[in-house]
């Protein structure tokens, strides 16, 4: 069971997420709509992991993962994206994300890139 903080500007992507995570057992400690809030609150829960979004109002996903990893450079970071945004999830990659899901993505790629990221 992980601790899971849900980033991303759309709420029913943070749905389909939280159903997901939670019927494999994973608990979601937090829910950020934006890059400012996900670094904020990834400094007052310290969770697990966090699943980001990058396309996003206020401060994207590449700035908060940067931000993150300055406060926590053992903070894991899973970006979501669509591959439209390939250079962008790239980029995320190059600056620590530990792995990344192409949107739409299936509840079977989520949770099992979400688990091979806390093993590692
Ligand atoms: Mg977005």
């Amino acid at each position: 069971m992980a601790r899971v903080l849900l980033v991303d500007d759309l709420k029913f992507i943070k749905q389909i997420e939280r159903k997901a995570l939670e019927e494999s057992g994973h608990q979601i400690v937090g829910d950020a709509k934006n890059g400012l809030e996900a670094i904020q609150l990834y400094m007052e829960i310290k969770p697990d992991i966090v699943l980001m979004d990058i396309t996003m109002p206020e401060v994207n996903g590449l700035e908060a993962l940067k931000k993150i990893l300055t406060f926590d450079p053992d903070a894991k970071v899973i970006i979501c994206s669509a591959l439209s945004h390939e250079k962008a999830l790239y980029q995320a990659v190059k600056s620590g994300a530990k792995e990344y899901i192409v949107k739409p993505f299936t509840t079977e790629r989520l949770i099992s890139t979400l688990n091979k990221v806390l093993e590692q």
